[in-house]
């Protein structure tokens, strides 16, 4: 307990007992000093002695009158042997002769300076006869103690020593009691305080010294140890929040504001809770200076993100999920919308799409002066397939040859099935020439490999008839340079099938 008065800097309950028990204590000394309240061992015991040698004196007086000197020196033995506090005892008449004695009191008797009384030697006058007829000398022996005792001698130092130490405890407990009740709040009136804890930030309000003066009842809800009341403690000294704060306390946001002078704002704490989540925190603290501009006290708020933390991450989360919805959404647009384009059966470009495209390139063309070529084909006597082995392996055929057509293009060419057995290529800055060389390599293929993977048709052919066209003869639409590339193809039917044919410019004059 003790240690706790002792303590580096003593605490201000501390200081109030010290002082109240210093008062007490210069109180009593000025009581002894001017009303002398308690007499001291000593004046009582002079006093006691006097008395007694007196009384003594009263005695011997009527002894000396009747001149009975045995009694008086059995008188005199008897009172030394009885008293202690007696080491002898003499009666000396006038003229300094020891008329009777006990104790050998000729030999220890000291006479006291003046002749007057002390507290080891009382000097009682005895009259006969209304004459000084001598006196009693009494020596007693002496009675301040040695060493530590003395200390107990004096009334005042005994009630200074039983008074302090007990007392000293009694006030402290008495007033650390005391002040738990004294809540600072108090003389805040209740609108002020009601407007703090209608706050949503923690606030406290700390004196000079870093200790709480006042809390709301946010701040009392960053943890469940701060619900108890925090007024009077050190801020830094909190366990919970102290665990959330910087190692070195000087680093604690109100020293640095004390010791700046300064609002120190966005520091960021992380509350351990004992259970749940921590609490993401931000501390804002501004100092609160007096005229001087010394640091008087500080404000500080606790700003608890942890709601909007949480809702953010769930914002982020959503709009994740959103997002990876969108993508998806994107992706089967895009997917279907391929679909949209593209045959089912041979995923070549439909006609509609191809035509679309097919346009695109043919206007750039004609605007770099490129030439463009198309070439129309179509299948042999595809009919006899769906007639002969059915519908199923009329579509395989089907397959198997876009299949064959697609492998000999490039990137840049648009492949379309065009009509039921019929596809239309379009070759972007491909002369006719070149065009023609495509086709016929088309026409091998499928010619060598379009029915080998088709087990019906082990043993037969399928063959396809080609035309060919180009921007050279003067077409001014894609649907012209097709129709163009459609005649040629006519051709090679007419021609026997199983092979390529350009178009021919005066045939068509012919035919328009
Ligand atoms: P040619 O050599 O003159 O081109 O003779 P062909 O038999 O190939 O031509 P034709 O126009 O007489 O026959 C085409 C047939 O293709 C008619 C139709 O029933 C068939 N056909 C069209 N589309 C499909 C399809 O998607 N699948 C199948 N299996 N047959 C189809
Ligand atoms: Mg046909
Ligand atoms: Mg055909």
């Amino acid at each position: 307990m003790l240690s706790l008065f002792f303590a580096n800097r003593l605490s201000p309950v501390a200081r109030l007992s010290f002082g109240l028990i210093a008062l007490m204590g210069l109180l009593l000394i000025l009581s002894q000093v001017f009303l002398d309240v308690m007499p001291d061992k000593a004046t009582t015991a002079q006093r006691n002695r006097q008395a007694l040698s007196e009384s003594l004196a009263v005695q011997l007086t009527s002894l000396v009158e009747k001149g009975d000197r045995d009694t008086l020196a059995r008188t005199l033995q008897t009172v030394t042997r009885r008293d202690d506090s007696i080491i002898s005892v003499g009666l000396r008449k006038a003229d300094r002769s020891l008329l009777a004695e006990a104790g050998g009191h000729r030999l220890s008797w000291v006479q006291p300076s003046g002749g007057k009384s002390t507290l080891t030697h009382v000097i009682v006058p005895i009259y006969a006869g209304g004459q000084h007829w001598g006196d009693i000398e009494v020596e007693f022996t002496p009675i301040t103690s040695q060493g530590w005792r003395a200390l107990f001698d004096s009334p005042t130092a005994i009630v200074l020593m039983i008074v302090s130490v007990p007392g000293l405890i009694v006030f402290y407990l008495y007033l650390r009691r005391a002040l738990q009740y004294l809540d600072p709040t108090a003389v805040i009136p209740d609108r002020v305080r009601a407007a703090f804890d209608a706050l949503s930030e923690g606030v406290i309000v700390l004196d000079a010294k870093g200790r709480i003066a006042l809390a709301n009842r946010a701040f009392r809800r960053l943890h469940a140890d701060a619900s108890r009341n925090p007024l009077g403690q050190s801020a830094s000294s909190l366990p919970w929040l102290k665990a959330a704060l910087p190692s070195d306390p000087r680093e604690h946001p109100w020293q640095r504001s004390y010791r700046d002078k300064q609002a120190v704002v966005g520091c960021e704490i992380s509350i351990s809770q004992s259970q749940g989540e921590p609490k993401k925190v931000v501390v804002n603290t501004s100092p609160v200076l007096d005229v001087q501009g010394r640091a008087r006290g500080c404000l500080v708020t606790f700003d608890d993100r942890s709601e909007l933390d949480r809702a953010n991450a769930q914002l982020r989360s959503t709009l994740e999920e959103l997002e990876q919805s969108r993508r998806q959404i994107a992706d089967q647009n895009e997917e279907l919308q391929e679909l949209a384009l593209r045959d089912p059966l041979t995923s070549c470009l439909n006609r509609r799409a191809f035509i679309d495209r097919a346009m695109r390139l043919f206007r750039l063309a004609h605007e770099n002066g490129n030439e463009i070529s198309c070439i129309m084909c179509d299948i042999d006597y595809f009919k006899s397939y769906n007639d002969r082995f059915g519908h199923a392996v009329g579509d395989q055929v089907i397959v198997a040859v876009a299949n064959a057509l697609q492998s000999k293009l490039g990137e840049d060419a648009l492949l379309c099935r065009y009509g039921g057995e019929e596809f239309c290529v379009l070759l972007p800055d491909t002369d006719l020439e070149h065009a023609e060389q495509v086709a016929e390599r088309m026409r091998a293929y499928v010619a060598s490999s379009a029915a080998v993977d088709i087990a019906a048709l082990r043993g037969l052919n399928v063959t396809s008839s080609f035309g060919v066209s180009a921007s050279r003869f003067g077409s001014t639409t894609i649907e012209h340079l097709i129709d163009q590339a459609d005649h040629a193809l006519y051709a090679s039917k007419k021609g026997g099938r199983n092979r390529v044919s350009r178009h021919d410019a005066s045939a068509e004059a012919l035919l328009t």
